[in-house]
């Protein structure tokens, strides 16, 4: 196991490795890549899909208005969002914030696995279809809808991992449509419990 300041200083090379990588097509569009920002003493990991407009100027994820929808729902938890680690599954902004590819999904997805290699999460908070879907599977779950399975905690125990996982409604998703709000906030209650 990394001592804490060991696990910043691989967080940061990976970081520079994210700034740098022109992996796909997304680096040719891209103002800023976003690796990612936070704390790891809590071990909580949230993960989003792709930088948008505004985190794509900023190199910061979730800084845009779901970010601020993000803020509120963490800081209901009892949680700043500088206590725990935020990425996303694709580092770099798809144009129009159209949805990533499974292509730049595929060539993106080891940034993310060796920030979880790194942080030994021992919650993940995984913010809509594609984080929940992309992340889930390489736990070996199945993740069908969200319809389905938000708010649902799920317990890893292997060899290699103690965790829990679970997957909520993305903010921009439930700023889009607000009936989404009160499933949204159940699930960051049952969140509450496990943290
Ligand atoms: N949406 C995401 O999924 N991630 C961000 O960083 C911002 C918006």
């Amino acid at each position: 196991m990394n001592s804490k300041n060991e696990s910043k200083e691989m967080l940061k090379k990976i970081a520079e490795e994210i700034k740098l990588c022109k992996k796909c097509i997304l680096s040719k569009t891209r103002k800023n890549a976003v690796p990612g920002e936070g704390n790891i003493g809590k071990k909580i990991v949230l993960i989003g899909e792709a930088p948008g407009y505004n985190e794509d100027i900023q190199g910061r994820p979730f800084v845009g208005r779901a970010g601020k929808l993000l803020d509120n729902f963490l800081r209901s938890i009892g949680l700043e969002r500088e206590e725990i680690f935020i990425t996303n599954v694709v580092k770099c902004r798809p144009p129009q914030n159209r949805q990533p590819t499974d292509e730049e999904i595929k060539k993106c997805f080891p940034f993310l696995e060796k920030q979880l290699e790194i942080i030994q999460p021992k919650l993940i908070i995984c913010v809509g279809y594609i984080a929940a879907f992309s992340v889930f599977s390489k736990f070996g779950i199945e993740f069908s809808s969200m319809n389905k399975q938000h708010g649902k905690i799920y317990s890893i125990n292997n060899l290699k991992y103690t965790l829990k996982i679970v997957a909520t409604y993305h903010p921009a998703a439930i700023l889009r449509n607000p009936n989404l709000m009160p499933l949204a906030k159940e699930d960051w209650e049952k969140i509450k419990e496990v943290i």
